[in-house]
């Protein structure tokens, strides 16, 4: 293609999803989970960008004027849903006029509805209180499981979407499900030991691992999701860590350790600062190197901690 024809249909859209490479999809995700995710799936038939880091509250993301420009660019957005990117999402979409990834497009996944949900609110949704998870808890991709079933609506969408690649993407699905279920193994042995075991989270981002891995989540430092942590409900928090003998706090790296650091010292738990997503901290570089950072740090302090 001669220049001046490239930068003429580069201005009018026509060189389509900013892909130069034949058939390479151009894959955006809201975070750096499913962007891992997306990346297993698709290999190098996709190109992958997240819009979140790992290391931020995915509740409340700056948005950035360059995220347009990326949503504008792509064939494909892969969001978390159930309302978790509300704040921030809706108006980039809007602005990005790419049409392809609006609610209701061919490129426009939302990976909650084919996940197991928990914490769906019984009766009428409510955001009473600044609850941030009306619409059930949007943390399910700490659940392998789930990773699991994102993977495989990511496999089925992009074979919808380049057929030609289908086979290619069906075998890396396999491969990704052969491997994830091998590391499973690996983080049930680490954790069986802890069955049972009582812990307090901050925010409420680990139902989906706590369930999972056997885990029971007795108390949060917030009130509510979303909402700061009050001294009333750190005073009724407290009691209820030492009447029960828990012996872990975690926390997301993105909230502040004044309270939880307080709680420790008042009831003697441990305070543990995991990482909720990919990139969360630096080893934490995909999917699964996620549920190893988690369940190795997890299983030696409770260790140390003296079982359950
Ligand atoms: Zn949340």
């Amino acid at each position: 293609m001669r220049l001046h024809t490239f930068f003429a249909l580069a201005t009018l859209g026509l060189l389509g999803a900013g892909s130069l490479e034949a058939g390479v999809l151009n894959v955006v995700a809201t975070t750096e989970d499913l962007a891992s995710i997306a990346r297993e799936v698709g290999g190098d038939r996709v190109q992958v960008a997240a819009l979140a880091r790992g290391y931020q509250d995915p509740h409340f993301v700056e948005a950035k004027p360059s995220f347009i420009f990326t949503l504008n660019k792509a064939d494909l957005l892969i969001l978390v849903g159930r309302e978790l990117e509300i704040g921030w999402l809706p108006p980039l979409i809007t602005q990005s006029r790419n049409a392809k990834i609006q609610v209701g497009g061919n490129g426009h996944l939302d990976a909650s509805l084919t996940a197991n949900i928990l914490e769906i609110p019984q009766g009428q949704l409510t955001r009473a209180m600044g609850d941030v998870h009306p619409q059930g808890n949007p943390h399910y991709w700490l659940d392998p499981g789930n990773g699991r079933r994102i993977a495989q609506a990511v496999q089925q969408r992009l074979s919808a979407m380049s057929p030609g690649d289908a086979a290619t993407f069906a075998s890396r699905y396999a491969d990704f499900d052969r491997r994830l279920g091998e590391a499973e193994k690996r983080w049930d042995a680490a954790l069986a030991p802890f069955k049972g075991a009582k812990v307090v989270t901050y925010h409420r981002s680990w139902p989906n691992f706590c369930e999972r891995f056997g885990l029971e989540v007795v108390g949060y430092v917030e009130p509510k999701p979303g909402i700061p942590p009050s001294p009333a409900h750190t005073i009724e928090l407290q009691a209820e860590i030492k009447r029960l003998g828990v012996k872990v706090i975690l926390v997301e790296p993105y909230f502040d350790l004044k309270t939880p650091n307080a709680i420790g010292r008042e009831t003697g738990a441990r305070v543990l600062v995991v990482s909720p997503s990919v990139g969360g901290e630096k080893e934490i570089t995909d999917y699964i190197k996620l549920f190893d950072y988690d369940v190795n740090l997890l299983a030696q302090a409770l260790k140390t901690a003296g079982g359950k």
